[in-house]
């Protein structure tokens, strides 16, 4: 179906972040994704809002020759789109603490997931997010208010490119000493996403628990 473009972000590099509105709302669970058509091929794309909003937002890194031409769009734009599709979606379990790991524009899914899931003010929510840069970090005003609002939630920022220079897996690994009761959320590039699942799986977090999706 066709959705115009009707607010973007081009603040961070690279990137853009845009809402569109849809002829028709689509019916998504967080964690789902949008096949966009763009220059006649189509590539999937995480959506960033959630369900009850009368948007859909999406956050794309130009990488390549379709998301580069993606990241070119302006208010007023017609884009084509289809769904929604995917797996990565809450598994509403009995769990107390969940923890979602993110890099990049992995952020995606994880942001709609993230608002599904601190509605259960009786869970524990880590996030831990990595980036090259400060400059990378989407949603950093985001997540540190929804910090502040709820005492459940945490958001951990981690830089691979400057200040200490760490990846999201040194840090959780300093952090978290303790691996019951816990179910995990993992999105980003491939290798970080089979890292971090392989040390969940080592310290006894069952594969059932530990849901993925790569870029
Ligand atoms: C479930 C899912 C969700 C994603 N969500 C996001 C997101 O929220 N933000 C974001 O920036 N990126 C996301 N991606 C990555 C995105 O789909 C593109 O792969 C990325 O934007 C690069 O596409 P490109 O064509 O510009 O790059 P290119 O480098 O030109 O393409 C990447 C390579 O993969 C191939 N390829 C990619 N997608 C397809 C496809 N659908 N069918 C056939 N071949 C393909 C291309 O032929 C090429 O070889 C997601 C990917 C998946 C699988």
């Amino acid at each position: 179906m066709k959705a115009k473009i009707i607010e973007t972000d081009t603040a961070f590099p690279e990137t853009i972040i845009f809402k569109v509105k849809s002829e028709k709302k689509l019916k998504f669970l967080p964690g789902q994704f949008a096949s966009i058509k763009a220059l006649s091929k189509n590539r999937a794309y995480s959506i960033c809002s959630n369900p009850e909003d009368n948007f859909l937002e999406f956050c794309i890194k130009g990488t390549g020759e379709i998301s580069r031409h993606l990241t070119n769009l302006k208010v007023g734009d017609e884009i084509e789109l289809e769904g929604p599709y995917g797996n990565f979606i809450f598994k509403n379990s009995k769990k107390k603490n969940i923890i979602f790991v993110s890099t990049g524009s992995g952020i995606a899914p994880i942001k709609s997931l993230i608002n599904q899931a601190i509605k259960d003010k009786s869970k524990k929510i880590l996030l831990y997010f990595g980036v090259k840069k400060r400059e990378n970090l989407y949603y950093e005003e985001h997540f540190k208010s929804l910090e502040k609002e709820n005492k459940n939630f945490r958001f951990i920022p981690v830089f691979s490119r400057e200040g200490k220079k760490r990846h999201v897996l040194d840090v959780i690994k300093e952090d978290i000493k303790d691996f019951n009761d816990i179910e995990s959320y993992i999105c980003g590039v491939p290798i970080m996403v089979k890292e971090v699942k392989e040390f969940f799986l080592e310290k006894g977090i069952n594969e059932s628990d530990i849901l993925t999706e790569q870029y």
